[in-house]
């Protein structure tokens, strides 16, 4: 009897510790799962916070904002991406705007203008681990604006260039014999200027607009930099300038003549004008890939740091500069006509040291 109770006993206490433990286990299965309950609702905070920080995104004032994967799928786009684009997640991103620019953006990584369905987007690509991100701006307004104006100024262009010239002619059948009267010599100046005037605003416009194919040529940079210098030398020996060259044999451009020499004249012309006299003007060329760099530098007064992003701006001239009777036009002709070879052109100055400008052009 007194063994029964035993056993009877020990197995009581054993249910009993079974039951403690059982109990242990369950506040700890509980706590596992309110953990993992927390960890989730934070999880979701997380992405909702993430989603309202991308959906508040605007790279660059961008509208329309993509994420891909590398297969070029999209994994999350804005509102407007899904109302312009049609941008689905899990859509492929060439089914959603079938343009093969846009392929070929996203492979290059950079910026460029592509045309969807009647509008202009300016769409900037970039890399991250999972893939890409495509960031675009609908563009279509300016460029019409822009158009308007590339219109506007080549018809006035075009309406003064014939009286002007009618006048030029007038003038010279009415002019008094030699020795000119020092107005008359002044008014057929000026009257010279605007018809420069007229015809270079003329040459921009059908530069802009594409109607001015290039004629390439396979052109060598050295004897080609040398006759622009000879052609400037009146106005360096003038002033006492030195020249210094530094030009490679053999080097090859693949440009147009005319409109490469546009570039090349105009800076040559702002460097010589702009330094003083005693000073130097630098001319050097290199191969830079498929690309010939070509840099003017000058020891003159150099340019001011808040001028630098204008300089290449129409009509724009340095605050010191504006009574100097230049136009304010060499050097967006500069940008236009090494822009209509593919190339780049950029100024870098630090005050007091000197301008220094280089411009690509194709290697042949
Ligand atoms: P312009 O020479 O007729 O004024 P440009 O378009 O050629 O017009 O140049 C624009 C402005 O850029 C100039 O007014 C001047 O302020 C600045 N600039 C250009 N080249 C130089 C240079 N080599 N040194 C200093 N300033 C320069």
């Amino acid at each position: 009897m007194g063994w029964l109770i035993l056993i009877l006993g020990i197995l009581l206490l054993s249910a009993l510790a079974g039951l403690v433990l059982l109990n242990r286990q369950r506040h700890q299965l509980e706590e596992a799962v309110w953990e993992a309950q927390r960890a989730r609702r934070e999880l979701e905070a997380e992405r909702d916070r993430l989603t309202a920080w991308l959906e508040g995104l605007r790279p660059g004032g961008a509208e329309a904002l993509l994420l891909l994967d590398r297969d070029q799928r999209i994994l999350w786009a804005n509102r407007p991406a899904m109302d312009q684009l049609n941008a689905r997640p899990g859509r492929a991103l060439l089914e959603a705007v079938p343009s093969p620019e846009l392929e070929g953006l996203l492979e290059a990584s950079g910026i460029a203008e592509i045309r969807w369905k009647d509008r202009w987007w300016l769409a900037t690509s970039w890399m991250w681990p999972g893939g890409y991100g495509l960031a675009l701006t609908d563009i279509t307004r300016q460029r019409e604006a822009e158009r308007a104006r590339r219109e506007l100024t080549a018809n006035v262009a075009h309406e003064l260039r014939t009286p002007l010239t009618t006048i030029r002619l007038l003038l010279d059948e009415l002019k008094p014999a030699d020795p000119l009267p020092a107005p008359w010599e002044r008014l057929i100046q000026e009257l010279d200027r605007l018809i420069q005037l007229v015809s270079t605003l003329l040459d921009l416009a059908r530069l802009e607009a594409g109607e001015w194919p290039l004629a390439y040529e396979a052109l060598e940079i050295r004897p080609w930099v040398q006759s622009w210098i000879e052609r400037f030398a009146p106005l360096w020996q003038a002033k006492g300038l030195t020249v210094h060259l530094d030009l490679p044999e053999g080097l090859q451009a693949w440009a147009d003549p005319e409109w490469a020499g546009r570039a090349l004249g105009n800076l040559l012309d702002n460097a010589i004008k702009f330094t003083p006299s005693g000073g130097e003007v630098r001319v050097r060329a290199w191969s830079e890939g498929e690309w010939v760099a070509i840099e003017v530098a000058d020891t003159g007064p150099g340019i001011p740091p808040e001028d630098l992003p204008r300089i290449f701006e129409r009509f724009y001239r340095g605050d010191r500069h504006r009574g100097s009777g230049g136009s304010g036009l060499g050097l967006a002709i500069a940008r236009h006509a090494v822009e209509a070879h593919g190339g780049r052109i950029q100024a870098f100055s630090e005050p007091g040291r000197g301008a220094r400008f280089v411009f690509t052009l194709p290697a042949a």
